[in-house]
């Protein structure tokens, strides 16, 4: 008997349990620590009969947890990806890993150009041995040695994409602008891209071999865009490059190890390792072959990897000079040969313990994966009226839009007046504005940002209708700047917390109590001034004291029930769920009206 007693004692300690949409009863018994015919008997009180392998929601789980004195965390993903990723690396084991950089610009201002005179000469003055093969990823070492990891992402769009799917990639941009052609519309969004990922931009001022360059205008032009680069007193690292004479490539190189020893970036290269698919195939020869770029602990051949929803043993990994290698640490891009499917560009990879772990991921998510596209066709979300009560149900009061227009002075002028819109409690913040059609890096910012899309004059080519349908994105078009503007300011309006006004209605003295049967307790009171209505609020004084807000119940004249009694004149009145009046106590009667605001 004292035995069970400290046993029940012990059993007492409240836990935390984590909670995922369903929970069979087992499960839910073991994550309290609580035996399961408990959790049935209780379900059984509450008419449920339940047997210990039946699934209950988190809702049903939560009640039976919360009853048993545990709190709960509810997680909205299933538990079968608690733990995959992001587990804290221990402090002790982390170490210098080097950076990952991804090369953004205009079309034809040499990014392509940039990425192979680097690799040619870093390879050339580096690594022995020529490129055999070419892989999305590759590193270089800079000339004081340390070592570089460049990406190729196939655009503006894939890098949001990627960060869109939780995967932070990229440490740094290098920005290239052409010296002979400036900041364009899609060096403005690729900056509005790395702003939005929060990642340090490095400017590379390329073509600075061609007579007609002006590389003091590509300055003052950025400065449009808030990029301040050093040369203009502001904290942007800069270089004038040419990717194709190969000039100041070194002194690129230099920046970008500075600007990671600013970054201090680390990993622990030993444990299990994470990281993010880069691009993947399907190979004839081979399978699926996915780039892979390690970002934590060290991938070994052998192991047992997921990403999406797909799975594999490692049966091989080759670098970025296609050479056959064991292992991959930090910051390091291999192929990866041994999946059963091609997972996609942008999937983050996990070792698991197990094939049968792989499997339960796996699975969930190729289920997952199904449920979203049907219910994708079932909803849109992302229509301004959507997006207002999104944004108001996470409390955060500004208005991610995306602006583009036919040209440059009609945008300008549009964000001109959606500045003078908001206030202090709800403000439009343009994550990106520039001139040109919609596009499907704007969708993918969009989606990302949680922002809406208007088009002032301008279409959306076909990928970017078809990225907007497929994730439920609207694009707003408009001719005029008023009709722009007006519908995003009501739209806003919808995000101001409605006021109360309050109406002063009139007071009356409290002369004597009387206890009625049924009703409770009546207070007959004389109104002192201005009138009290019925179902009105009032608020009980006494001494100067506010004691009691509530409504009013009941309000009579001799035996009747009135609506209105003015001022002289006599009543009774008693309160909704109150009954503690006292004879002269002062009660005040107003009226309440919601006021909706309007900007
Ligand atoms: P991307 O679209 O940004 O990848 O640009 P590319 O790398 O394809 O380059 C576009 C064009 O600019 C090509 O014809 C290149 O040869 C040329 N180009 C790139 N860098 C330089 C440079 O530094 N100087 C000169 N003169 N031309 C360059
Ligand atoms: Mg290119």
């Amino acid at each position: 008997m004292t035995g069970h007693r400290v046993q029940e004692t012990k059993e007492k300690i409240s836990r935390e349990v984590i909670l995922p949409e369903t929970i069979t009863i087992q499960e839910l018994a073991n994550r309290m620590s609580e035996r399961a015919v408990d959790v049935i008997r209780m379900l059984m009180k509450q008419g449920q009969m339940v047997k210990i392998t039946d699934v209950v929601d988190a809702d049903t789980a939560q009640l039976i947890a919360e009853d048993l004195g545990h709190t709960v965390r509810r997680v909205s993903e299933s538990d079968v990806e608690e733990g995959l990723f992001d587990t804290v690396d221990a402090p002790e084991s982390l170490q210098p890993r080097p950076a990952v950089v991804t090369i953004m610009g205009h079309v034809d201002h040499g990014k392509t150009s940039l990425l192979d005179a680097i690799r040619k000469t870093a390879v050339v003055s580096g690594e022995a041995g020529g490129i055999t093969q070419h892989i999305g990823a590759y590193q270089v070492t800079s000339p004081s040695g340390s070592k570089i990891t460049f990406i190729d992402t196939p655009g503006h769009a894939a890098f949001t994409a990627m960060r869109a799917r939780g995967a932070k990639v990229t440490d740094i941009v290098v920005l290239v602008v052409a010296a002979d052609d400036g900041v364009m519309p899609q060096t403005a969004e690729a900056i509005a891209h790395a702003k939005a990922a929060g990642v340090p931009i490095i400017v590379a001022i390329n073509k600075i071999d061609k007579p007609d360059a002006k590389p003091e205008r590509v300055r003052s032009e950025l400065l449009q865009h808030e990029i301040q680069v050093e040369s203009l007193g502001g904290e942007t690292l800069e270089v004038e490059v040419s990717a194709t004479k190969k000039l100041n490539l070194d002194k690129l190189l230099e920046l970008i190890a500075l600007q990671s020893e600013l970054l201090d970036l680390t990993a622990d290269p030993t444990r299990p390792a994470e990281g993010t698919v880069v691009e993947a195939k399907l190979d004839r020869g081979r399978g699926p072959v996915a780039t892979v770029l390690v970002q934590r602990g060290t991938l070994h051949i052998g192991e047992i990897v997921v990403a999406g929803a797909e799975w594999g043993r490692v049966r091989a990994l080759i670098n970025d000079t296609g050479a056959n290698v064991d292992e991959a640490g930090p910051s390091v891009p291999v192929e990866v040969l041994g999946f059963n499917g091609t997972p996609e560009a942008g999937d983050r990879l996990a070792v698991v313990e197990n094939e049968a772990r792989a499997r339960e991921i796996t699975d969930y998510r190729q289920r997952q994966k199904r449920e979203k596209a049907a219910a994708r066709s079932a909803t849109m979300r992302g229509s301004l009226e959507q997006m207002m009560s999104q944004v108001k149900s996470t409390g955060r009061k500004e208005f991610p839009l995306i602006i583009k227009g036919d040209v440059s002075g009609s945008v300008e002028a549009i964000i001109g007046a959606l500045e003078k819109v908001g206030n202090d409690e709800v403000q439009a913040r343009v994550i990106h504005a520039g001139a040109g059609g919609i596009n499907e890096s704007d969708v993918t910012l969009a989606e990302t940002s949680g922002a809406a899309i208007i088009a002032f004059n301008v279409r959306a080519n076909k990928e970017a209708r078809d990225a907007a349908a497929q994730a439920g994105i609207e694009i707003r078009y408009y001719n005029i700047i008023y009709d722009l503007v007006d519908d995003v300011k009501k739209a806003m309006s919808g995000l101001l917390a409605p006021i109360n006004r309050e109406t002063m209605l009139g007071n009356a003295l409290i002369l004597e109590i009387f206890a009625v049967s049924k009703v409770g307790k009546v207070a007959g009171c004389r109104v002192t001034d201005g009138n009290v209505e019925r179902g009105q609020h009032v608020r009980l004084i006494r001494d100067n004291v506010v004691i009691h807000e509530g409504k009013l119940a009941t309000l009579n004249r001799f035996k009747d029930a009135v609506n209105t009694v003015v001022a002289g004149q006599e009543c009774g009145m008693s309160f909704e769920n109150y009954q503690d009046m006292r004879a002269g106590d002062v009660i005040e009667c107003y009226r309440v009206e919601v006021i909706q605001r309007s900007l």
